[in-house]
């Protein structure tokens, strides 16, 4: 294989490129992106850049004398509309086709939006112009934020506004929030932490509608109620972008369909947040939204263009991510369910610090830390080797 293109100047995309330069590949590499921006990290998106405490250069993936050196045609500012697998040829906006011998798809995700009766004010956070938008907002006085959703995104947006002093007001359509990744019980811990913290948490309601002149004022909830606001961020949830690839013969189903070793068909595969493939440690086909999986996958599928079939290793990783909100640093590895089996292995829920396993038909499936970093890499590595429940909770009674 003497060419690959990537498609997404991605985590993941960036990540692989490095891969294939450090393995010593010496062909030609090209990476199209349709933002303007040279590749950047997101999670800093919705915590320090947010707070105002970094500026944007800080997130870049790497500075201009690495890009330099991985000798990349960057086609940044361009979208890909359209992929012939057969030529594996990528059509872009300007109409120009990019052919390459191999192709990596790496085009992460998209928020999901709410209809804002065109309302200035309503935002969503994906990329460094919206977090930038949403910065300008939160600077200006005074400010209500109102946050819709009370995932990851939107609980850490939250978390921001009240470390800068605002009021904010979180709606969740669930009783909980989180309570549908990591369960009823800990997603009301997740609920007392922001209560502690002077949010004002709506749970199991959901919004009906923005309301205001040019600039929104209001939202009105199920309930009846509503809420001023002066800036809303709407954070429930993302949507691959796999628009492009209608049509080209691709599987597509809430993502890129791949089999467990990342490849979508011959000479193509993907990585990151737009991937959906079988992982063999947890019998289930997932697609993973978390920064360490992007950069994983992104290096394990441009390995695989380059391996002959037969020989290629299945990507059977434990999903890892971490979520920083007020001083809590929450992490998770493994796959969870909301009707797991949750036990508190060291630490309260009460003193807001704890490790809990999740446990499922007798297997140890997941490990959950509120600032108990050491905790989750320990147990990481019990469900990596598939180990029993029972075992974890043996381990846990012995060494806390
Ligand atoms: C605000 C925020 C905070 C986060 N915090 C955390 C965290 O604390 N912990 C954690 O584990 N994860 C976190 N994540 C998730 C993590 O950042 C993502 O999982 C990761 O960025 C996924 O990388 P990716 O390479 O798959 O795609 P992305 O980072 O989504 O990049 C895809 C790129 O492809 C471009 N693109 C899309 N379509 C096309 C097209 N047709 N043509 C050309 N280019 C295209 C996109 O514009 C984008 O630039 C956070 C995400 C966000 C948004």
């Amino acid at each position: 294989m003497r060419s690959i293109a990537i498609v997404g100047a991605s985590l993941a995309g960036t990540r692989a490129a490095e891969t294939l330069r450090r393995d010593g590949f010496d062909g030609a590499i090209t990476i199209i992106g349709d933002e303007p921006h040279q590749p950047y990290d997101r999670p800093p998106l919705s915590k320090q850049v947010l707070a105002g405490e970094w500026q944007p250069d800080r997130i870049l993936l790497s500075d201009g004398a690495a890009l330099g050196d991985l000798d990349v045609g960057w086609r940044l500012g361009h979208r890909a509309v359209g992929l012939d697998v057969a030529t594996r040829t990528v059509t872009l906006d300007s109409g120009s086709p990019v052919t390459a011998d191999g192709i990596l798809i790496a085009t992460g995700a998209r928020c999901r939006e709410l209809p804002t009766g065109g309302l200035d004010g309503i935002h969503t956070l994906r990329g460094l112009d919206d977090c930038l938008a949403i910065r300008a907002e939160l600077e200006a006085t005074p400010r209500r934020v109102v946050v819709v959703g009370a995932g990851f995104i939107g609980a850490e947006v939250a978390a921001t506004a009240r470390g800068r002093g605002l009021e904010v007001t979180v709606v969740e359509a669930l009783p909980v929030p989180l309570g549908r990744v990591l369960g009823p019980e800990i997603g009301t811990v997740c609920a007392e932490v922001h209560r502690d913290h002077g949010v004002d948490l709506r749970l199991g309601v959901g919004v009906d509608g923005f309301e205001g002149h040019g600039r929104v004022e209001r939202v009105n909830l199920g309930d009846g109620t509503s809420v001023d606001a002066d800036v809303v961020v709407v954070g429930i949830g993302v949507i691959p972008n796999t628009g492009w690839l209608e049509g080209s013969g691709l599987e597509l189903n809430d993502g890129v369909v791949c089999d467990e070793t990342c490849l979508a068909a011959p000479g193509i595969a993907a990585a990151g947040d737009v991937a959906r493939w079988p992982n063999r440690l947890f019998g289930e086909t997932m697609r993973v939204e978390h920064w360490d999986n992007a950069i994983e996958q992104g290096q394990q599928a441009v390995r695989r263009l380059l391996t002959a079939d037969g020989k290629a290793q299945p990507y059977a990783p434990v999903p890892w991510f971490w979520s920083d909100q007020y001083d809590r640093k929450i992490q998770l590895a493994g796959r969870v369910r909301p009707d797991d089996e949750v036990r508190i292995v060291t630490g309260s829920t009460t003193e807001r610090r704890f490790a809990a396993l999740y446990g499922r038909a007798g297997r140890l499936v997941g490990v959950l830390g509120f600032n108990r970093p050491r905790h989750v890499m320990k147990y990481r590595q019990l469900v990596a080797r598939g180990a029993g429940f029972e075992e974890a909770l043996a381990v846990a009674a012995r060494e806390g």
